[in-house]
């Protein structure tokens, strides 16, 4: 054996060398590329069960010794780029999931490549700055104010929870971060309408507030929040002595892509000094578009808004952003100082130091992929993305109502809903409502498991209907008018399998 003194390099495993590195990561690209290349090829999913998806690893124990990492990198590849579900192929419309950017595959990789710790400035200067860049232009983009706060988090869901925290924070009269809720008898009540995903029920619980608090506002045909159930609402908890502390509007709801009639819901929670959140996960990018700006008028009044960049902004997993009117609320709700961090933060001009306006405390760099989108496209290049995705849709929803075998349901944003109703069922299409339901349901396994197309489901007034949401920059109009004769097609098979024979 070879003896070592202070001057022998030192052979970590984990380390490639500089010339290994650019070998094994230019093949990863070369087959990336072809990875792209060959997705509209592909199916959009195996629909392999867990028990068969388990047996491509094996159960071997954990190696003791390494291996190559060309090697692993190449088996590796072939086996995500195979066994996975693909929301990159231009036929996947399941949930709110988007085809993801290129550019934003490579920004993680020089994210993670020089590794800042976004959580302090001084650990990283130049992110810190892009990530204010990049709340700053996602703001602009929307139209709301440019001087907000804000920060990238994992998702929609942390994007609320951030709002609904602050929101908190904000309404309690009363040393909240000390006392918690025993500091105080009223209870807190909170507003949302039906439509509302279920982030809310887990930061309710999570908060120690507890999902009774939440007051369910009816929606309206168009599955839009009731302003006057909301007043009504309100009026009750304040006869019956409770703190109505934040109402949250939708502005693109899970379900359906409604948008709540933001400027009048704000009107109301600012008349009775209630926080205004908008949830925009999905929806609130459609805001560039210069014919949604009555659609979206009091989205500029929230006081705190949740935008998920790996939605409509099509930036890879995980990308959430939360804004914040007010800076300071944020600091409000999450800042603590260790001793242990010495960060100063005095001047308008410091730079910030995002571990004290959200919940993390190391954090990645999630704004370089976003920020390098919002650059290589710019603005024009969203509207036109955005927009083309809302024109497909509505063809796709003129299409089901043109078709003798689909029944139309909503149509909002790049959501469309409808149903495969059989011929002999038409006419009763209402007394056969629970026999449509189990049909449907069956139906959108079916076409899951088959991989050809990939839509999900919503349920509407008691209908259970296919859900396509286009957020998906690779989806042309020869996919979309594929579509229903697809599903009628799977439909009828289906149906002559479950009609109890005569
Ligand atoms: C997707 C979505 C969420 C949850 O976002 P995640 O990124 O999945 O955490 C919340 N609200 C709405 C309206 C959404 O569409």
């Amino acid at each position: 054996m070879k003896k070592r003194d202070a001057t022998t390099p030192r052979q970590a495993p984990l380390n490639l060398p500089a010339e290994e590195f650019r070998r094994v990561g230019h093949a990863l690209v070369d087959r990336l590329a072809e990875f792209f290349i060959s997705l509209p090829e592909r199916p959009v999913t195996r629909g392999e069960s867990p028990v068969t998806t388990r047996t491509h690893l094996g159960s071997a124990a954990l190696p003791a010794t390494g291996m190559a990492a060309d090697e692993l990198l190449a088996e590796a590849t072939q086996l995500v780029c195979d066994q996975s579900l693909h929301n990159g192929h231009p036929r996947f419309w399941g949930y709110i999931t988007s085809s993801a950017a290129p550019i934003g595959a490579l920004g993680d990789l020089l994210a993670a490549a020089v590794n800042p710790n976004v959580g302090a400035w001084q650990l990283a200067p130049i992110a810190s700055e892009i990530e204010g860049q990049t709340v700053r232009w996602i703001a602009e983009m929307i139209g709301y104010p440019t001087d907000c706060g804000g920060l990238m988090v994992s998702g929609g869901n942390a994007a609320n929870f951030v709002g609904f925290l602050a929101a908190r924070k904000a309404k309690a009269d009363w040393d909240l971060r000390r006392a918690g809720l025993y500091g105080e008898p009223r209870r807190l009540a909170l507003y949302a309408s039906k439509e509302t995903h279920t982030w809310l029920q887990k930061i309710a619980d999570l908060a120690g507030i507890g999902t009774d608090a939440i007051r369910w506002v009816d929606t309206n045909r168009v599955q839009q929040m009731e302003p006057s159930h909301l007043e009504e609402l309100i009026a009750g908890d304040r006869k019956a002595g409770h703190l109505p502390f934040l109402v949250v509007a939708g502005a693109g709801t899970v379900s359906t892509g409604a948008v709540d009639p933001l400027a009048e819901i704000a009107a109301i929670a600012r008349q009775h000094e209630i926080w205004f959140h908008v949830d925009g996960a999905y929806g609130a990018p459609a805001a560039v578009l210069p014919e949604w700006a009555e659609a979206f008028r009091g989205l500029e009044q929230a006081d705190s808004i949740a935008l998920d960049p790996h939605k409509w902004l099509y930036s890879p997993l995980e990308a959430g952003c939360a804004l914040v009117r007010d800076p300071q609320r944020l600091r409000d709700a999450f800042s603590f100082r260790p001793a242990y961090y010495e960060f100063e933060e005095a001047e308008a001009e410091a730079g910030a130091n995002y571990y004290e306006y959200g919940p993390q405390n190391s954090r990645g760099f999630r704004a370089l992929k976003v920020w390098l989108a919002l650059r290589q496209v710019g603005r024009d290049g969203y509207v036109q993305m955005i927009r083309d995705d809302i024109a497909l849709a509505r063809r796709l929803h003129a299409a089901v109502e043109a078709h003798p075998e689909l029944e139309a349901g909503t149509q909002h944003l790049s959501i469309t809903t409808f149903r495969y109703v059989p011929p002999e069922l038409r006419r009763s299409a209402g007394e056969a409502n629970a026999t449509l339901n189990e049909l449907n349901r069956a139906l959108v396994t079916r076409l899951q498991e088959r991989g050809e197309v990939f839509v999900s489901n919503a349920v509407i007034d008691d209908r259970y209907l296919l859900r396509a949401c286009i957020v998906n920059f690779r989806t042309t109009r020869r996919d979309i008018d594929a579509l229903p004769d697809i599903v009628a097609r799977e439909g009828r098979a289906l149906h002559a399998q479950l009609r109890p024979r005569e």
